[in-house]
């Protein structure tokens, strides 16, 4: 479910608005004021705030301003029919959106779905792929290419080529190695796990990549330049 922080001080509006949310199963949380809509847009995580320009306490200005130095909380300001000069500040400050009063509930909508495709894209995108050097790991497609050659794994050999990608640089046990690449339950020895970094690390050489994988002695493997 969706969180999303409304920060509006007209209860009528923000319990309209909250209603809507709920009926497309956004989990709503209300804010009448700035300084406490600002405290709640720090100290949780929410999809998306929406936050209206003219508040008691802190304006919406402000308030866009201060979590924009802590946060990248998408944003839509509230603002004033003819606010251009709202409008402006806002994306200036930060924000990703804005909507003026009055609105259509759809149009609002659509805004909130339209920011969060883009969020979502924006995620999804450099998270599929893991590289390292010449080292190129499609998590979508479960390709590795080295220079743009592909490099044949067995599943395990895969797996453990993805964990270390995932944690350069960070030293990886044994029983880390086990835990990811063969689960919790396995009856495998940790030796098993040394026996598949040389696997990798003979078809990362077979293709003219050596040194990528290094052991921590007493400790397990990292990888490194
Ligand atoms: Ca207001």
């Amino acid at each position: 479910m969706k969180k999303v922080l409304v920060i509006e001080d007209e209860r009528h509006l923000a319990r309209f608005i909250e209603l809507e949310l709920n009926h497309e199963s956004f989990d709503v949380h209300i804010c009448y004021d700035g300084r406490t809509g600002l405290e709640q847009a720090l100290s949780q995580d929410w999809d998306v705030i929406l936050l209206d320009v003219m508040l008691p306490g802190m304006n919406g200005m402000e308030v866009c301003r201060q979590i924009r130095q802590v946060k990248s909380t998408p944003i839509i300001m509230i603002t004033a029919r003819d606010g251009v000069t709202d409008r402006v500040n806002g994306l200036d400050l930060g924000a990703d959106d804005y909507i003026p009063k009055p609105f259509a509930i759809e149009e609002l909508l659509a805004r909130i779905r339209s920011l969060l495709r883009r969020v979502e894209e924006h995620r999804g995108t450099p998270s599929t792929v893991l590289t390292f050097h010449n080292l190129k790991v499609d998590l979508d497609a479960h390709e590795v290419q080295i220079e743009g050659r592909l490099l044949e794994l067995t599943k395990r050999e895969y797996d453990l080529l993805v964990i270390f990608m995932q944690n350069i640089n960070r030293v990886l046990t044994r029983e880390m190695l086990l835990d990811s690449v063969w689960g919790y339950d396995t009856e495998v020895e940790t030796n098993v796990v040394d026996v598949y970094v040389r696997y990798v690390r003979l078809k990362l050489k077979s293709v003219g990549e050596e040194n990528m994988i290094h052991t921590i002695r007493g400790a397990g493997y990292v990888m490194r330049s």
